[in-house]
């Protein structure tokens, strides 16, 4: 007898936690479910920051699929989708051979947001997986190893464009970094230059506004130059062109402008904003009751406005889907909505330092990066058990 065909994309925080949760809801031969990720390892994303400034290895931010899920129970496959054909029910792959399924979920994660500025897809880095945020840590240490006999300013320099979580979170590491890559290279380290570029009014646009002060005061005075209210317009070989003409000339640019939704989603016709899907209370795409979408690529409302696109949420919506999706399979129904309980925010500015609200506690400095490490052992937790958590974290 054939059973339901559950075929689950992406194996980020979203899709890694419906595959487990419905290997650990359903029996065997109570359904087929198949778990397709480019890679065959999980890249935890809210880490890459480290990698990319050089404070950690790369290996630090990831995780071997067939390690953290039962592969008796869930088929994985390394394969890259190259198109979702929802009247087919079909998923196409860019080697294999294309996938029915009789339930969809697509996880797939983001992309970077360019706004169509003109440049940077070919100028700037992104801090966006594994390879990404090597080819950041190679480029800047080649800069500044051309620095002793070349001395111009421009190879020393570095413009994070957003200053968003992402952007704050990076430059903390940027600022950890230097005095080691400084030593490395012969640089001094006064004629370095981190500028982080920021559109709104404020740093952390929406942020609390005392931790925002905070994390500006500690970066700034670690010699972070911020440029707020200046957007930029144009990203060169030569470095960055800002609103009103401005340039500054920096060998390394990276993006970290904000995400959209990735765009197999939009190509696959259903209605998207920004490449975001929004979907129902139960996590379904509009007029498909067999597709969910969740992490980046879903949006989800909080009255008027989207919750940001977060690995908390993506995690909760995972573990959500996990246990509802059984009940549907089982031939039920789902029958409580998925509800968002955010826990706050923290951000790290490097290794020993923080900003963040968890409940109504505002918390800064050693206190703030111990809690930021917590979380990340949390992720560590509830995709390897204590075991992984001893193996790859860190306090
Ligand atoms: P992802 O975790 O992005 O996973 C998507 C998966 O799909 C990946 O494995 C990818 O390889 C795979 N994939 C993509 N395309 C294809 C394809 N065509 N074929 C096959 N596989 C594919 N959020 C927080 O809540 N807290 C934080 O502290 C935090 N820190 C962050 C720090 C940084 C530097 C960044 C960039 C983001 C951070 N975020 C944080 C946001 C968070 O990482 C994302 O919201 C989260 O990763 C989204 O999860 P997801 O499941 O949607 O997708
Ligand atoms: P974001 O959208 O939150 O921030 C992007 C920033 O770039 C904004 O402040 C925006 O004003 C700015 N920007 C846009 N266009 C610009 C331009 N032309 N010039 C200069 N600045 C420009 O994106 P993000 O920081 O990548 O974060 C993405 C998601 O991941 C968010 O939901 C965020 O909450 C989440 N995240 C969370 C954490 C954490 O909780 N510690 C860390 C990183 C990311």
């Amino acid at each position: 007898m054939s059973v339901p065909k559950v075929v689950i994309l992406g194996a980020g925080y979203g899709g890694l936690m419906t595959a487990k949760g419905l290997a650990k809801e359903l029996g065997y031969n109570e359904a087929e479910i198949t778990l397709v990720n480019e890679n065959k390892y999980h890249y935890i994303t809210t880490k890459l920051h480290e990698p990319a400034a050089g404070t950690a290895h790369p290996d630090h931010a990831r995780v071997s699929i067939p390690s953290v899920i039962n592969t008796k129970r869930i088929n994985f496959i390394q394969d890259r989708v190259s198109a979702i054909k929802l009247n087919e029910q079909e998923v196409q792959l860019e080697n294999g051979e294309p996938l029915k399924y009789d339930y969809l979920v697509i996880g797939l994660g983001s992309a970077p947001e360019t706004f169509g500025i003109k440049g940077l897809l070919e100028n700037a880095f992104f801090i966006r997986n594994i390879n990404s945020v090597r080819q950041i840590r190679e480029h800047m240490e080649y800069m500044f190893s051309r620095y002793a006999s070349e001395k111009k300013e421009e190879l020393i320099t570095i413009v994070v464009g957003g200053a968003g979580f992402t952007g704050i979170e990076y430059v903390g590491e940027l600022v950890d970094r230097m005095p080691e890559l400084c030593h490395d290279y012969d640089v001094p380290m006064e004629k370095v230059r981190i500028v982080n570029v920021e559109a709104a009014p404020t740093v952390l646009p929406g942020f609390d506004k005392e931790l925002v002060d905070y994390a500006v005061k500690y970066l700034e005075g670690k010699g972070v130059e911020f440029l707020v209210n200046t957007p930029i317009e144009e990203c060169t070989k030569e470095g960055v062109i800002l609103k009103g003409g401005q340039e500054i000339k920096a060998a390394t640019v990276v993006w970290t402008g904000g995400v959209r939704g990735n765009k197999l989603v939009e190509e696959s016709g259903i209605e998207t904003m920004r490449g975001r899907v929004k979907v129902d209370e139960q996590l379904r795409a509009p007029g498909y009751e067999n597709v969910f979408i969740l992490g980046d690529s879903s949006l989800v409302f909080n009255g008027e406005r989207p919750y940001p696109p977060t690995a908390q949420i993506s995690t909760q919506q995972g573990q959500y889907l996990g246990k509802q999706l059984a009940k549907v399979i089982r031939g039920g129904q789902i029958t409580e909505p998925f509800v968002y309980k955010p826990k706050g925010t923290v951000a790290s500015l490097g290794r020993r330092e923080a900003i963040g609200v968890v409940g109504n506690k505002k918390m800064t400095g050693g206190s703030a990066a111990f809690m930021k490490k917590v979380i990340d052992l949390r992720w560590l937790f509830l995709l390897g058990g204590v075991g992984l958590a001893l193996r790859k974290g860190k306090l």
